[in-house]
């Protein structure tokens, strides 16, 4: 199914092909087990998810190590859940942002590496290193730190060296004073230098200038590791592949890859899509329909009263709304399924609840499950779709699904797992 968009001045194109037909969660009973408070829950397809991986292991090959990046809770969906899912099924180990993310996922029992990409303080270092987790380093007082705490404790730290080729975020820029530092950190104790890494700013796009961009980066970094070569530091590992390298193919991986989005069941962008396999979406926002009337032509809907019937509309109430992630950017614009159907949002997202036009959808009830993004019966309506709309990209929806909304974790058709953040 091509899907074709013109909003504004920009046009978006996706392709949304749902090989298997999974499941459908019109099924009131099993909706029904998904809530026990207020009817609202992202729910989460772990087949989805070990799918996705699978086919990313297949891309990549038995010999290129996966690095699964599961930071900001998983995009949303959970990490602990998903880290389990990845590593069982492909992944070599995990990546997150920060100590407190890593330190959740070690509470949370996942045993293997956990490798922290964002930049950790020294001041960490007891911490991190109690824990046993890896660490980027893109400066010599921290790493003394790691350093010290692991000779304290009598233990190893792993680190990773990130190396600034052009993304202008972190790193050493690559050049003589930067492989002097290196060669610091590499001769201190307890520090064993797992691997060298950089990220690309524009993998995500096709164009000529973005593609030699890319592989300006590519070259820098094997540059870089030539001069360190010759200074006799050869990391175990380099890596520089988010999603978008990962699938622009072999040329890019080196010996591992740092998977995000593409695990979660989208392509890395509009222009660069995975050809090999269609990924399918794990997470699927839905609520409940909680109230239901009838307007009267010139009656409005919401604060500012931006959407007026011409005539006799059925309006109903959904119990979620911008704090719970679903943005209000997407007012009177996003599309909605019921009974199967799209139904359109209408009237200013309020904080709790929207509202939505049932109009020409029959027999919709109170207690109907509506789907904000995610597939119902054959239709769906593309997290993409509603990111494009409102020029966002489907990464930023996802982790903005908040704590207010529980986790209902689907295996085979089953609820395996719920996870609520306010009540146990
Ligand atoms: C977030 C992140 C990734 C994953 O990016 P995706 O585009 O989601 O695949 C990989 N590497 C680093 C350093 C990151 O920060």
């Amino acid at each position: 199914m091509g899907l074709f968009f013109y909003l504004g001045r920009e046009f978006c194109v996706f392709y949304i092909n749902y090989e298997e037909k999974e499941a459908c969660t019109v099924d009131r009973n099993l909706s029904i087990q998904h809530f026990m408070q207020r009817p609202v829950w992202a729910q989460i397809d772990l087949d989805a998810a070990a799918f996705n991986i699978r086919q990313i292991r297949r891309m990549v090959g038995p010999d290129v190590a996966i690095m699964s990046v599961v930071k900001a809770n998983a995009y949303g969906h959970g990490s602990v859940e998903l880290a389990r899912v990845f590593l069982e099924h492909g992944a070599d180990r995990v990546a997150v942002a920060c100590l407190g993310e890593a330190i959740e996922l070690r509470q949370g029992g996942i045993t293997g590496r956990i490798v922290i990409l964002g930049h950790t303080d020294g001041s960490q270092a007891a911490e991190l290193v109690n824990y046993g987790i890896d660490v980027t380093v893109f400066r010599y007082e921290d790493a003394l730190a790691f350093s010290q705490a692991a000779v304290a404790q009598q233990r190893m730290v792993h680190v990773h060296i990130a190396v600034d080729t052009g993304m202008g975020r972190i790193g050493y820029r690559p050049d003589a004073a930067s492989i002097a530092e290196i060669q610091q950190i590499a001769m201190l104790p307890h520090v064993q230098l797992d691997s060298v890494f950089t990220h690309f700013a524009v993998s995500d796009e096709s164009d000529v200038a973005s593609i030699e961009y890319t592989q300006l980066q590519y070259k820098r970094l094997q540059a870089f590791l030539d001069e360190l070569r010759q200074v006799n530091i050869v990391p175990a590992y380099v890596h520089c592949c988010n999603s978008a390298g990962v699938v622009w193919g072999k040329s890019l991986l080196a010996g591992m890859v740092r998977p995000g989005i593409l695990q979660y069941g989208y392509h890395p962008s509009a222009t660069v899509q995975a050809t090999s396999f269609c990924p399918r979406p794990v997470m699927s926002l839905r609520a409940c329909i909680t109230h239901i009337k009838v307007l009267e032509a010139g009656e409005t809907v919401s604060y500012g009263r931006h959407f007026q019937a011409k005539e006799q509309r059925v309006i109903a109430t959904l119990p979620i709304g911008y704090a719970d992630g679903y943005p209000r950017a997407l007012s009177n614009r996003g599309d909605v399924l019921v009974r199967g159907k799209r139904a359109r949002q209408v009237g200013n997202i309020c904080m709790d609840q929207c509202m939505i036009d049932v109009t020409d959808i029959p027999q919709v009830a109170v207690g109907d499950e509506v789907v904000l993004f995610g597939q119902q019966g054959d239709e769906s309506v593309p997290l993409e779709e509603l990111a494009c709309c409102i020029g966002t990209i489907a990464h930023e929806i996802l982790c903005n699904i908040n704590r207010r909304v529980p986790r209902v974790y689907v295996q085979g058709g089953e609820v395996v797992r719920r996870l609520e953040y306010l009540v146990e």
